[in-house]
């Protein structure tokens, strides 16, 4: 398997390329800018996109997903719920002040229980809610890794002061979605570095001493 996070754009989302070397196909997450810098990487390891997924509608998740797609050919699956956060994006580079990116509709929507992935690299799509309304992260079960967008940071957890955040039904996502998952879990969060459930469970300051 080929897995590279690496940050990108001016938040430093974390992007990350996901490959399958026996069949020569890839995914990326959460293309938030630097598409030049993924194309690179992907012609690198000789991998063809088949799949763009990106966790929620944030602008510095999905600012390059359209480029992206053009550049590839591959579709862009995102969850419906964030549709009107794709339709802000100008209020979205406002906050920034960057100029907007063009965005388009995802071809497909994300939803619960989808499986999504490349060759023998699959997960399913868990709706986490909070952060977002449309808000997923992806469960590799088999590969015991979790991409957990901005609903669960090391030692923290996403902001829901934006519009459509709602801080409790971010707890539920990760206490009810996430935490049951297992403590071996590795998690890729949407900025900054990785940790595991197991040791978010245990320090992290928002659910410490959660049943
Ligand atoms: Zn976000």
């Amino acid at each position: 398997m080929v897995l590279e996070t690496f940050p990108v754009g001016v938040l430093q989302c974390n992007c990350t390329l996901l490959g399958d070397e026996a069949t020569g196909e890839a995914m990326v997450i959460d293309p938030g800018d630097n598409v030049a810098y993924i194309l690179e990487r992907l012609a690198l390891h000789k991998l063809t996109l088949k799949q763009i997924v990106v966790t929620h509608g944030h602008i510095d998740h999905v600012g390059g997903a359209l480029r992206l797609k053009r550049a590839t050919g591959a579709p862009v699956l995102l969850n419906e719920n964030d549709l009107p956060l794709l339709e802000m994006m100008d209020v979205q580079a406002a906050w920034l002040g960057v100029v907007p990116p063009e965005v388009a509709k995802p071809d497909e929507n994300a939803r619960a229980g989808m499986i999504v992935g490349i060759g023998s690299h699959k997960a399913e799509v868990l709706h986490t809610p909070g952060h977002t309304q449309g808000s997923i992260s992806l469960h590799f079960a088999p590969e015991k890794l979790l991409f957990a967008g901005d609903t669960l940071f090391a030692g923290s957890i996403g902001r829901t002061d934006l519009p459509g955040g709602d801080a409790r039904q971010l707890l539920f996502s990760i206490h009810d979605r996430l935490l049951p998952l297992g403590d071996d879990v590795r998690v890729i969060p949407g900025h900054g570095v990785e940790t595991t459930i197991g040791v978010e469970r245990e320090t992290n300051p928002w659910f410490v001493g959660w049943e």
